[in-house]
């Protein structure tokens, strides 16, 4: 049997070769016919440009339908798929093409020089280019090229990807994802989601992450679906295109944006059979308005780039507001306390993952990857959580966010909810900062509602009254917004650099608009 996920998304074409898989915004279609034709070009090159099974292609460049057909081909030749953040700069990138060593980069045109310098350096073969419209060296090459090509056979180990995790504590890792993750996964979200060919997915994710070029992506390649396949994320351009899709996936900043604007109605939601958030936490708040508005409850889902998807909302069924739902079929997920017990319900803790989902390890880090594994091969996702008794998760956040003050754990996530429900917050980060005495100080950055006149002191009393006194703020600071990285995470580890400089023991209330 070929394991090879392309392979398994081909199963499938010859029964649509003349159906839309990709629908541009100008309304030009990709066949699934074409799908197949431009991907066997693109992997016919790659083998003629002397690439083998298991280099690594590395891709930074602008979304377009021929760089989701690069990854494909990618697939289809047996090759490591390396896909990278456009807004990486050239220090960022020297780093991946070294650590990964890939046998082509394909960049955008205004990168080729520095590109070429780069791939000398780091010993790069090949150098091509693709921008913005489909158009450059990988595209002229690739026209030459036989439009037949027969997908290799794969192994269920072997690697079909490897990406790199942002990397917010120390090096960015490279997560090596085999066909068989990808396509475990795949299978169990197409399924529970029930996506059937007749599905139109509005597809305006980046596709250099799991959520845009695994989810999205994989779950419509394999149901036969189509996707409006938009450059990036633009309110007004979702909600013209709504009405002609019967899916949305988003991270919640695409929702609280959708929820801002007045043209955003429920008629406009109506023909969407499922709105599907994850990335980073969907505030309740958020769930709450978006439910009043439509009259559809977001499905909220947790996963990252290490396993794809953990759990997941029910289709059918009660999805609850502030939680990621419970575990999906074949994965196991347990939390656990800091000697590795199980937490009772409602206990928080860590979070480990076990399935044929999850990663084999990190690129060329051995030592790293055997810390992250426990004795019995669950992956320590590095996220808190706790399960109720139905077995629903809820996160309050990551390991590394934890504050600990005084010596308690503090989870931000408790304090932000509190925070986030007082009138005329738009929302807030809690971070921990140095202090002399606490060890951390409890520190709140605060976004207000346009025009609202917010008081710090006013924030810290009214945590106070709800919460115990060592989780009090020390301070709090009204700011015009939180840094945010390209999937809506709030960048905690930026925070606290941005606020360390800051005296962390005065009192709450001193802080003034930045
Ligand atoms: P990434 O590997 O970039 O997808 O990031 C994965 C991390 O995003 C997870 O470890 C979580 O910390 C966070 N995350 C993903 N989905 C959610 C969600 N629905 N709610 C809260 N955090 C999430």
């Amino acid at each position: 049997m070929n394991h090879n996920l392309y392979a398994a998304f081909a199963a499938g074409f010859s029964r649509r070769l003349e159906q839309p898989c990709l629908i541009l915004t100008d309304g030009r279609a990709w066949t699934y016919g074409d799908i197949e034709r431009a991907s066997a070009r693109m992997a016919n090159l790659l083998v003629r440009l002397g690439l083998r099974r298991g280099d690594r292609i590395a891709m930074q460049t602008d979304k377009s339908p021929e760089a989701l057909v690069l990854y494909l081909a990618s697939l289809r030749a047996g090759m490591v798929f390396l896909p990278l953040n456009p807004a990486y700069q050239a220090q960022e990138v020297e780093y991946f093409l070294n650590d990964a060593q890939p046998g082509l980069f394909v960049c955008r045109p205004q990168f080729r020089e520095a590109a070429l310098l780069l791939a000398a350096q780091s010993g790069v073969a090949h150098t091509l280019v693709l921008d913005e419209n489909g158009r450059g060296s990988l595209i002229d090459l690739a026209a030459a090229q036989s439009d037949i090509f027969e997908t290799v056979q794969s192994g269920p180990e072997e690697l079909a990807a490897i990406l790199y995790t942002s990397g917010t504590t120390g090096r960015s890792k490279g997560a090596m994802l085999s066909h068989r993750n990808l396509l475990s996964n795949a299978e169990t979200l197409c399924r529970e989601w029930r996506f059937t060919p007749a599905d139109v997915l509005l597809h305006m994710l980046p596709i250099f992450h799991i959520h845009g070029l695994f989810v999205a992506c994989h779950c419509t390649l394999l149901a036969g679906s189509a996707m409006l396949f938009e450059p990036r994320f633009d309110v007004r351009r979702a909600i013209e295109a709504l009405p002609d899709a019967t899916m949305f996936m988003g991270v919640p900043t695409y929702y609280t944006r959708l929820l801002a604007e007045p043209g955003f109605t429920r008629k406009c939601a109506r023909g969407i059979r499922l709105f599907v958030s994850g990335s980073a936490p969907l505030l309740a708040e958020t769930f709450t308005a978006f439910a009043q508005r439509t009259g559809q409850r977001i499905l909220e889902r947790y996963g990252m780039t290490e396993g794809g998807m953990y759990t997941s909302n029910p289709y059918a069924g009660d999805r609850r507001c502030g939680s990621v739902g419970p575990a999906l079929p074949g994965v196991e997920l347990r939390v656990v306390d800091d000697a590795g017990r199980p937490c009772g319900a409602g206990v928080p803790g860590h979070i480990q993952v076990r399935g044929e989902n999850v990663f084999s390890g990190y690129w060329r880090m051995p030592e790293k990857t055997a810390e992250e594994f426990t004795d019995d091969g669950f992956f320590r996702t590095g996220d808190i959580g706790h399960l109720d008794k139905d077995g629903y998760l809820f996160i309050s956040g990551r390991a590394r966010d934890l504050i600990i003050s005084g010596g308690l754990n503090i989870y931000p996530k408790e304090i932000e909810d509190v925070i986030d429900a007082l009138p005329g917050v738009a929302e807030s980060a809690v971070i921990g900062l140095p202090h002399a005495d606490f060890g951390e100080a409890v520190t709140a950055v605060v976004i207000g509602e346009r025009g609202a006149q917010l008081s710090a002191d006013a924030i810290a009393a009214a945590v106070r009254e709800r919460l115990a006194a060592f989780k009090v703020p020390k301070r709090v600071f009204i700011a015009a917004d939180l840094p945010r990285n390209a999937m809506g995470k709030v960048q905690k580890n930026l925070l606290r650099e941005q606020y360390a400089h800051r005296q962390a023991g005065a009192p709450a209330g001193c802080s003034k608009p930045e």
